[in-house]
């Protein structure tokens, strides 16, 4: 391997001791940053992804509240429960987890979170704020992704950037705040005709598909820096990303693995913003 890995677990150590001390500082104040996570229904990765946000909060001293309901819950009763989030001093953060049961509107959910309450990043009134380059929150996958790239040293300034996948939770986001970076900026897609043309070209590529080795050797230019958003699992159950991790490591100059990298950014980022949003009402209290 001639790549340097890029530890999202030692990235995070650190950044989720910095949150420690800030909500240590905070509630000697008399305010506690709260997290409140809600989830509808019972998918089991979702259940893993609730209990380790919660975790990470206690572990950061910050106050979390979860929230589980049968997913028989109606819209109307979860659209009241997020009103009552909204309204509560003690929650500085809402977290509705997705996917939620289909006969429950997520557009319509998200867009109830008070967008000051809004620590994943997904109310339109975030993802315009960074779209027009005002304060809001950012999603935390990009967001942990630029944090990544800040942790290395690395200036993106004039670089050219590839982002693989537009969803609004991560392709669209990351490419946002990689051009408010100052790098130059291709996003690739599923009708993007020779994806390897453009990756080829990349200083920085970003793979966000869901779908094993999108990303090989051939198709990365040496010393680039390649971060692996992707959760995936190998034909023996093993979480890997979207990136050829044993070839493209030979060529990359830096690159992310799975599990280890991007994964636990995500969860850091989201308890930065929380802490983020405690400040702000803290501010806002005077
Ligand atoms: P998504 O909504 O399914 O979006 C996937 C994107 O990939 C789409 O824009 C799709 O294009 C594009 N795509 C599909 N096949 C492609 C191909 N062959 N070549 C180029 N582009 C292709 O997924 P997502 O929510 O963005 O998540 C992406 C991956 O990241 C998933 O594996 C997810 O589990 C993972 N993820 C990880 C974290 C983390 O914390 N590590 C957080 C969030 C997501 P179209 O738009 O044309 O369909």
């Amino acid at each position: 391997m001639t790549a340097q890995l890029i530890d999202g677990n030692a990235l995070s150590k650190k950044l989720r001791g910095e949150v420690a001390a800030r909500a240590a500082a905070l509630t000697a104040k008399g305010l506690k940053p709260g997290l409140a996570v809600v989830l509808v229904g019972d998918n089991p990765a979702s259940q893993v992804y609730v209990r380790n946000k919660v975790k990470a909060c206690e572990e950061a001293g910050l106050h979390s509240v979860l929230e589980k309901y049968d997913a028989s819950l109606t819209e109307a009763e979860l659209l009241a429960r997020v009103e009552a989030l909204n309204q509560d001093p003690s929650i500085h953060g809402i977290l509705v987890q997705l996917p939620l049961p289909a006969h429950i509107d997520a557009h319509k959910v998200i867009e109830a979170i008070a967008p000051e309450k809004d620590v994943d990043g997904f109310h339109v009134a975030s993802a315009g704020a960074l779209m027009v380059g005002q304060e809001g929150f950012k999603p935390c996958t990009p967001y942990g992704c630029m944090k990544m790239l800040e942790f290395i040293g690395y200036d993106t300034r004039g670089k050219h950037a590839v982002v693989i996948g537009r969803s609004n939770i991560v392709g669209k986001p990351m490419a946002m705040l990689l051009l408010q970076a100052n790098a130059t900026v291709t996003v690739c897609h599923s009708a993007t005709p020779d994806l390897a043309h453009f990756t080829r070209q990349a200083d920085i590529v970003v793979a966000a598909v869901g779908k094993r080795n999108v990303l090989t050797a051939d198709m990365v230019k040496p010393g680039a820096v390649v971060l692996d958003v992707g959760m995936n699992r190998t034909e023996d159950g093993k979480l890997c990303g979207d990136v050829d991790f044993a070839g493209v490591s030979q060529v990359a100059g830096w690159i992310t693995p799975v599990p280890g990298g991007v994964g636990p950014m995500t969860i850091t980022m989201l308890l930065v913003n929380t802490m983020e949003s405690a400040e702000r009402a803290a501010a806002a209290r005077g």
